[in-house]
């Protein structure tokens, strides 16, 4: 009899994955808080809330319920012609909490539709206004927007993406305002605004998740976006990641001082980490610029799924969740768990930097010189976490935790004491060619 990870081997074909090498999957059949239950009874903690979508733990009951009720209620109906009610209780609910000057609320079907709803709205709305002209996008060097060809024309142009650079359109990139780059970032962006032909900025906002949870302070975003607005450039926030509480308040947007994104891109932990929806919001302005009597300026943009009845179920069951005062609780117990640990380990050797950003914490081991064994010492961290049953996907020599709100203090400690003993292994480590050379993420 084969088992579930032979089966899967002969039929399927994962993402991020070279499949010669790639060692089988770990069969996973149910989930449970921030466990996740393989086949064979394995627990393993979930120290990245499964791609950064789950907000409040695996098969949350809530959650299940209200999906469950919709399902027999109303699975999907078209969404031009047609409304319902989860569809529009989702947006009031969502506009409120959002930076006052969104307006309008777009569905789609994951974050890289998001992106591409954003790039064609700023693309669109200056198409509308007769400032065709208006079409480079500024995005940040190392950025990660997504892997549709939009969203990855505005992403790094990073080996994953190579196959498609000459495919991709043109854009111009801005380093990442980090602490002690500020004015050398603000200086290119004042070069680039001199130009006619800007429409749009789109921004991780404070932490750039795929670039190794690199992170800036929102003071810098800010003077970035006030800039941007003030030669009438687009402002997106691409709050995939960083929404939902994942930096403290509920988005990251909020943290800016003064300024407001003019729209603004949501997925992963939209519906709490259950169901695959992307949506995008923008200012009135944004909206208006589409009003015509003429048909064609309306967005001829859809997806068979948008609005789907259940996906809306499922975040506005955890949107109550997350509005909870316990969630917020919960969130500043992570954020104070992580601050603990940084002062712990920042500054030891074999550490090269500990950042840090609400519930996420990220340690950027020092492997010392050369970066010619970064992705073996990338395998021998990922297999250190498997061995103690907890599930990190490092990035490099950059460990990450980005753990669901409902974590314990208990399992929290399970997750440092995996970044210790990866300390120990960067004090250890032999350049010695043991490790098979994967393709990673
Ligand atoms: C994950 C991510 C995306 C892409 O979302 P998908 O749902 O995987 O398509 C876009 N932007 C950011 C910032 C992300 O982290």
């Amino acid at each position: 009899m084969p088992t579930l990870a032979e089966r899967d081997y002969a039929v399927l074909w994962h993402p991020y994955t070279q499949m010669q090498t790639a060692p089988l999957p770990v069969p996973i059949v149910r989930g449970e808080g921030s466990w996740l239950i393989a086949e064979d009874g394995t627990r393993y903690l979930d120290g990245i809330s499964s791609w950064w979508v789950n907000l409040h733990g695996h098969a949350h009951p809530h959650i299940a319920e209200r999906v469950s009720e919709q399902l027999r209620t109303l699975e999907h109906v078209l969404f031009a012609g047609f409304t319902h009610p989860t569809a529009v209780e989702l947006a009031e609910q969502l506009l409120a909490l959002l930076p006052a000057n969104q307006a309008r609320v777009f569905y789609s079907d994951n974050g890289s539709t998001a992106v591409e709803v954003a790039l064609k709205m700023v693309l669109q709305y200056f198409h509308n206004l007769g400032q065709p002209e208006r079409r480079t996008f500024l995005c940040f060097q190392n950025s990660y927007h997504g892997d549709t060809f939009g969203a990855m024309a505005v992403s790094s142009r990073g080996a994953f993406t190579q196959p498609f650079w000459p495919l991709l359109f043109d854009v111009e990139f801005l380093d990442v305002p980090v602490p002690g780059q500020e004015q050398e970032v603000l200086s290119q962006l004042d070069a680039l605004l001199a130009r006619p032909d800007v429409a749009g900025f789109i921004f991780e906002p404070l932490v750039l998740g795929t670039a190794g949870m690199v992170m800036y302070t929102p003071e810098v975003l800010d003077e970035l976006v006030r800039r941007c607005h003030q030669h009438g450039v687009l402002c997106i926030a691409d709050e995939v990641m960083t929404g939902f509480g994942r930096t403290g308040p509920l988005f990251a947007s909020e943290l800016l001082p003064r300024e407001q994104p003019d729209i603004m891109c949501f997925s992963k932990g939209l519906t709490g980490g259950t169901l695959a929806m992307g949506l995008t919001t923008c200012a009135a302005p944004i909206y208006a610029a589409f009003l015509s009597d003429d048909k064609m300026k309306a967005l001829f943009h859809g997806h068979s799924y948008t609005a789907n009845p259940v996906a809306c179920a499922a975040a506005l069951a955890s949107l109550e969740l997350t509005r909870a005062e316990a969630c917020t609780q919960q969130r500043q117990r992570l954020a104070a768990a992580h601050a603990a640990f940084r002062q712990e380990i920042e500054g030891l050797p074999g550490i090269r930097q500990v950042r840090h950003q609400g519930t996420i914490l990220a340690v950027e081991y020092d492997p010392g010189e050369g970066t010619s064994y970064f992705s073996r010492l990338r395998d021998a961290f990922y297999q250190l976490a498997i061995d103690n049953h907890v599930v990190l996907r490092p990035l490099g020599n950059v460990v990450y935790l980005l753990p669901p709100y409902c974590t314990t203090n208990e399992e929290l400690e399970l997750l440092y004491a995996v970044l210790r003993q990866m300390r120990e292994l960067v004090l250890d480590f032999l350049p010695a060619p043991t490790l098979p050379e994967y393709l990673h993420d």
